[in-house]
């Protein structure tokens, strides 16, 4: 017997359509590739998302058909994330940090029809523009009045003309929401980027799990400003969550600066915010040299990488505002596991609150996890085991776009390349990405653990650790630094700093100090390239 409610397919469509219709006064305020910041309603977002939708029909842009973006975090974008996608075409947010063949390469894999672009990225649609095969249309995010004189680009379109070009009066079109919505490709580190395709009910499913409480915990009384990138997973759904909450929606366009997002937070008396961990490096250094406070801002999610501990204490400790680790992947729309406390957790000692919020947390609803063994045997949580994590849920990925890579899932799981404990309380802690784990001896080191306790160091900025190799050992770690402007360090005041912290054995072999470690497309260490950079660095001889 089935039930008797009504069948109304999860549209991302309607989320817009709620945000104007519950919370239509409600602001989204942009700071704009033009240099100033903008600022209108959700009933206005509504309203131009319809017309731009009507005008991407006008051009000839299909359902299916793809819309790629190369664009900050901003209100044009924002139109597009809606017009895009609920019209029934895919929007395919484009990384901008990538290399111009990769952009290329992904654009033609995608097979994009049209490319939006903010004017800051011009120079780089330049580069490309004449090596893509399937685009036929770019689109200039801005007015007339700031079009580029001689853009180099052939019939280049002007985005504010194209919206006035069209009235709003457009229905959104109702269909399977199994539909395709968007598409990201993932920075992989090796081989070429893989698409991973959301659908509108994967979208939707995903906003509802992060908006609650004990997820990213969004609501109507919220200034949310995601630092995140709209080009990284989706800027890990808050463009959605906002909408679907009613919340305030701050977008910081290019200004991704300490100084800028300060002002930012403060002026828009932002409560929520979200990005990778070497953000709030740059903004806690920026708050802390000028010795200000955060009036507004309480709560920030971090994740992309590991969160070190220290941060998560000097956010509290100095600035009262509560960290949300959390954990996810592009292939999982992104986000899997928050660390948000369990009632137990609220009457501990603050230093057990602190271990608890620094693991990668525990699942949110719709999503399973589990780890296991070389063998593929499940290893039980509460252990100091660590194992493959293996995930399944309705926003994760069933295979690659045009299925590159061949099976994705093992026996209906996805292998998510993260080693990782699981405690007794379901929350999970990441010890390595699988390629970059240290096997000492036959055992594994966890290198996030390492970097964490240089990060604690008053006079590290930022610490990695790879694995090197040892004639007995096969493999140790090495420690690579880089200090704080100014800051007095030595390799064995800071290899001093691990005793008592960890099992001895642990301890890295050496330090090196560099000026500055390679970061990826999102902000993340790029160890691949680091262990490119030091393959010639052998261990000092016992
Ligand atoms: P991406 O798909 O580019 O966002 O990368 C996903 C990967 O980032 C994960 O598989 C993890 O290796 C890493 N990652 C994401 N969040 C965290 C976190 N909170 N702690 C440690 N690693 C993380």
């Amino acid at each position: 017997m089935n039930g008797l409610m009504m069948q109304q397919p999860l549209l991302i469509s309607s989320l817009l359509v709620h945000a104007e219709r519950h919370h239509g006064e409600r602001e989204v305020v942009s700071r704009r590739v033009e240099g100033d910041i903008h600022r209108y309603t959700y009933r206005e977002l509504a309203a131009r998302s319809r017309r731009l939708a009507k005008a991407l029909a006008a051009l000839g842009v299909k359902p299916s058909e793809r819309v790629g973006t190369l664009a900050w975090n901003g209100y044009r974008h924002m139109e597009l994330y809606y017009a895009v996608s609920g019209a029934g075409s895919v929007l395919h947010t484009i990384n901008p940090r990538l290399h111009p063949d990769q952009i290329v390469y992904i654009a033609d894999h995608a097979e994009d029809q049209v490319l939006c672009f903010d004017l800051s990225f011009l120079p780089l649609v330049q580069a490309v523009a004449g090596r893509t095969k399937t685009i036929r249309h770019f689109v200039a995010m801005t007015d007339r009045a700031h079009m580029p004189a001689d853009p180099k680009i052939p019939n280049l379109l002007c985005y504010e003309d194209l919206v006035d070009g069209q009235d709003d009066r457009y229905d959104w079109p109702v269909f399977d929401e199994n539909t395709a919505s968007s598409l990201c490709y993932t920075s992989g580190t090796t081989g070429n980027p893989k698409g991973v395709l959301y659908s509108h009910r994967s979208t939707v499913l995903h906003t509802f799990a992060i908006a609650l409480p004990d997820a990213l915990n969004c609501s109507a009384s919220d200034a949310i400003l995601p630092v995140v990138p709209m080009f990284h997973v989706n800027a890990w759904g808050l463009p959605y969550a906002a909408c679907m909450t009613g919340a305030k929606l701050v977008f910081p366009g290019p200004g991704l600066d300490g100084k800028s997002l300060y002002e930012l937070f403060e002026a828009e008396q932002v409560t929520v915010s979200a990005g990778v961990p070497t953000v709030w490096q740059a903004l806690l250094a920026y708050v802390d040299a000028n010795g200000l406070k955060f009036s507004t801002m309480r709560r920030t999610v971090v994740g992309g990488s590991a969160c070190p501990p220290a941060m998560l204490r000097q956010f509290a400790e100095d600035y009262d505002v509560h960290v949300l680790h959390a954990w996810g992947m592009t292939e999982m729309s992104p986000v899997g596991t928050v660390a948000a406390f369990k009632p137990q957790h609220l009457a501990q000692p603050v230093e057990e609150r602190y271990a608890v919020m620094s693991k990668q947390g525990r699942a949110v609803y719709g999503v399973d996890m589990k780890i296991v063994d070389p063998a593929g045997r499940e290893l039980p949580w509460g252990g100091a085991a660590s194992g493959d994590l293996l995930v399944r849920g309705p926003w994760v990925l069933s295979r690659y776009f045009k299925g590159e890579g061949g099976e994705a899932l093992r026996d209906g799981w996805f292998p998510t390349g993260d080693v990782a404990r699981i405690d007794a309380e379901g929350y999970m802690q990441i010890t390595d990405r699988s390629k970059d784990v240290i096997k000492s001896g036959g055992e594994w080191i966890g290198s996030i653990d390492l970097e964490n306790i240089a990060m604690a160091h008053p006079a590290v900025a930022i610490a990695a650790c790879i694995a090197v190799p040892h004639p007995k050992w096969d493999e140790r770690p090495l420690l690579v630094v880089v200090k704080k402007p100014g800051a007095e360090l030595t390799k064995e005041e800071l290899l001093g700093f691990y005793e008592g912290k960890i099992a001895k054995w642990w301890t890295p072999d050496d330090v090196v100090f560099v000026d500055a470690i390679p970061l990826g497309a999102t902000g993340k260490m790029q160890k691949n390239r680091l262990r490119q950079m030091l393959k010639d660095y052998r261990l000092p001889v016992a």
